[in-house]
């Protein structure tokens, strides 16, 4: 038969790259709690109108990039392209959204975007997020990123890595830098890519966010939104970065960064690095005031990001080791009971134990360095009497006689 592979832009993660993304997941996990997130695992599918709220929608994610499909039942149904949506939908079917608010919730697990595949950019990734629902004030955004900030710390890949920060404004705001936006870029209509001339007339925001070179020259002289902002909204962006300064997270402002999708307002953020060639984006967020109210709750003033679990795994400075275990080898067949036993008494006592399933002495001594043992407990005829082991260092190569009963405390 045919050998079948992994659809385009999905991988398996096997050894060193499981192990990678397992220590970023845990790591994001534990940091995550010390800020009072709790996790929450919402469905990798959801109805399509999750993602997807009326034509207003102008952002690639959702345009051109979500896996939608119709079900058996003639339900269309998506396949997550993020879980901000999902998060907001579960606050409100779950009757979550009118007390204990604020909530702070972490997740992690896989998303799904048709896109062209290439290093860090695949059509199955992995994000972890933390959202915080229900809260308006500014010290709100700067603990999400401040957890955020932490994480990375404590994954040891902070060098390099950069967090850009900038405000979309209120809606105020917005409307008069948008006015100021479209003067700019009809200015340059014929010169922008197809794409950003559909965003001019959709919403001119989105440009400042597009990769293409032509339109990068256009969007190099348009102007900031500072200008345009309204007190309030100033005084609410300077509270945040204030608040940044106060939790020790360096940050620097680019008045370039808009978000991906539609429902952002105020705080947006990036983290990024030129570590990752062209996709140097590793955390994002940002705002969003309207999303719940759009998953039909009440107004529930949000903010949190995102983080590709790939782009992460790729800065970790070293992979996380391969666990050694402990190989217990029976000299010959007669011993195999005992070895079971020890076997048990190992893995109850918290030590990782392995046995080879068959093979005489030599093959299986074999085997437990080809699978990285750290030590070896050589049961024979003579020690099993005794109530004894011979117990092997395998990276030394020392070996001493050692009764069973000390085995667990002298391997722990
Ligand atoms: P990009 O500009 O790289 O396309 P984005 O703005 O689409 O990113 P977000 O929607 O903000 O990304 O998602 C947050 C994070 O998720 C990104 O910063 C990135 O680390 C990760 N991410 C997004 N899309 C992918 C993908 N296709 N493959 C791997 N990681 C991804
Ligand atoms: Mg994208």
């Amino acid at each position: 038969m045919e050998k079948l592979q992994p659809v385009r832009g999905t991988r398996d993660l096997i050894g060193e790259d499981q192990r990678r993304h397992t220590q970023v997941i845990d790591t994001a996990r534990r940091i995550a709690a010390l800020y009072g997130f709790e996790e929450w695992t919402t469905p990798i599918f959801e109805d399509t109108r999750v993602f997807s709220r009326g034509l207003g929608d102008t952002s690639d994610v959702v345009s051109k990039e979500m896996y939608s499909f119709t079900d058996r039942g003639g339900d269309s149904l998506t396949l997550r392209p993020e879980n901000t949506a999902g998060v907001c939908r579960a606050l409100v079917s779950n009757g979550l959204a009118q007390a204990n608010l604020p909530r702070k919730v972490f997740y992690a697990g896989p998303m799904f975007r048709y896109e062209r595949p290439q290093k860090g950019r695949y059509r199955q990734f992995h994000q972890i997020g933390c959202e915080i629902l229900g809260a308006a004030e500014p010290l709100a955004d700067a603990e999400v990123i401040a957890c955020g900030w932490h994480i990375q710390q404590a994954l040891g890949m902070t060098e390099g890595v950069v967090l850009e920060v900038n405000t979309l404004g209120d809606a105020e705001s917005r409307d008069a830098y948008r006015e100021a936006l479209v003067a700019h870029f009809s200015a340059h209509a014929t010169a922008l890519s197809a794409d950003s001339q559909v965003r001019l007339a959709k919403n001119p925001l989105r440009i400042l966010d597009s990769k293409d070179e032509g339109d990068r020259k256009i969007v190099a002289t348009a102007p900031d939104i500072h200008p345009y902002l309204t007190a309030s909204a100033a005084a609410f962006y300077a509270a945040v970065t204030g608040y940044l300064t106060a939790f020790a997270v360096p940050w620097r402002e680019n008045p370039r960064i808009v978000r991906g999708l539609d429902y952002y307002s105020h705080t947006a953020f990036e983290f990024v690095t030129d570590r990752l060639g062209a996709q140097g984006t590793v955390m994002a967020g940002g705002r969003y005031d309207g999303l719940v109210e759009e998953m039909g709750g009440p107004a529930t003033p949000s903010v949190g990001w995102a983080a590709g679990v790939e782009r992460l795994s790729m800065l970790l400075p070293e992979a996380p080791p391969a666990p050694r275990p402990v190989a217990v080898i029976p000299v010959t067949e007669a011993q195999e009971p005992q070895a079971l036993a020890a076997l048990r008494l190992l893995r109850s006592a918290g030590i990782a134990a392995e046995i080879g399933y068959k093979g005489n002495m030599k093959r299986r001594m074999e085997r437990a360095n080809r699978i990285g043992a750290r030590a070896a407990v050589i049961l024979g005829e003579d020690e099993v009497a005794a109530g004894n082991a011979q117990l092997k260092d395998l990276t030394t190569g020392e070996q001493m006689l050692v009764p069973l009963a000390e085995l667990a405390a002298l391997l722990r």
